[in-house]
């Protein structure tokens, strides 16, 4: 057992009292009134994480640098990996590309929370309200994790008002191809988060697992609301429809798990044991 260097909040969870504790310098551990029993959740934290040490409020990411995959607005639009359309066509994509990434406002939102309990369909994560557990598919995805950081990331709204612009003016190629650059803006803005947290972490020998999100893989939309209010409803200027969808459309939720590199990397991708053998989305 560590030994203590001091509490830092103490709280309650339903009718248990729950203690933050510090263990200085390298972990933390929640504490119940009955720690001592199996419920003691303990975790070791990466002195790097200190940044983002559970309870703080989320964290911002307002502006996402990484330059447009056109590649992977070609893999949105329907064409092959590697594809390379012909030379007119090409041209007629590469400006509407470009005037879509000209408009779209890429940024994100996260959160890093403890895992109390993990099981092959639940997660219940320590906030500063109290535990959320998410149901799903939460083993396979998430399994190894010690961590859950919840993010919302999003291509902002402009992007979408163009391309219902464009639809109502019957360009409908131009409204896919924006749709496109919205959906990559989008992916851009979470592979943001993945990349900050992979930097914080990374000294202390934690990765980061596949993004798993809402309405995929056996997790129902319906848990959107879940991950939502631990941002209060709403995120990086996305909000939810009473229906659980994201405005701006191009957005993403989702939970990124974080554990121990070697942990994480035996665990492998949920993918190469899922039998949905057709699922565009396999990673
Ligand atoms: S193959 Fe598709 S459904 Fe299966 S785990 Fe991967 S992304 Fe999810």
């Amino acid at each position: 057992m560590h030994s203590t260097r001091g509490l830092c909040a103490d709280w309650l969870v339903g009718d248990d009292r729950l203690s933050y504790i510090e263990i200085w310098p390298s972990s933390i551990a929640f504490l119940t009134p009955n720690w001592w029993e199996s419920s003691v959740a303990e975790f070791d934290t990466p002195q790097s994480a200190l940044g983002i040490l559970p309870g703080a409020g989320p964290r911002n990411i307002d502006c996402v640098e990484t330059p447009i995959d056109r590649g992977e607005v070609l893999r949105y639009l329907g064409y092959p990996v590697g594809y390379t359309p012909k030379e007119t066509l090409q041209k007629t994509l590469d400006d509407w590309i470009d005037k879509a990434n000209a408009i779209a406002t890429p940024r994100a939102t996260y959160i890093l929370l403890p895992v109390v309990e993990i099981d092959r369909s639940w997660i219940r994560l320590q906030g500063r309200e109290g535990i959320t557990e998410f149901a799903g598919a939460i083993g396979e995805f998430l399994g190894p994790s010690q961590y859950i950081a919840a993010f919302i990331a999003t291509a902002g709204p402009a992007v979408e008002h163009f391309a219902s612009d464009l639809m109502s003016q019957g360009d409908d190629l131009a409204a896919m191809v924006v749709n496109a650059v919205g959906a990559e803006r989008a992916e851009a803005a979470e592979g943001a988060v993945i990349e900050e947290l992979r930097k914080q972490m990374v000294s202390a020998g934690f990765v980061p697992t596949l993004p798993y999100s809402p309405g995929y893989c056996g997790m129902a939309l319906t848990e959107q609301a879940k991950l939502f209010s631990l941002f209060g409803g709403e995120g990086a200027g996305v909000t939810l429809t009473g229906d659980c969808l994201m405005r701006p459309l191009k957005s993403i939720s989702g939970l990124i798990g974080l554990g121990r590199a070697e942990n994480i990397e035996a665990h492998g991708s949920p993918c190469d044991r899922c039998k949905l053998y057709n699922c565009a989305m396999r990673r």
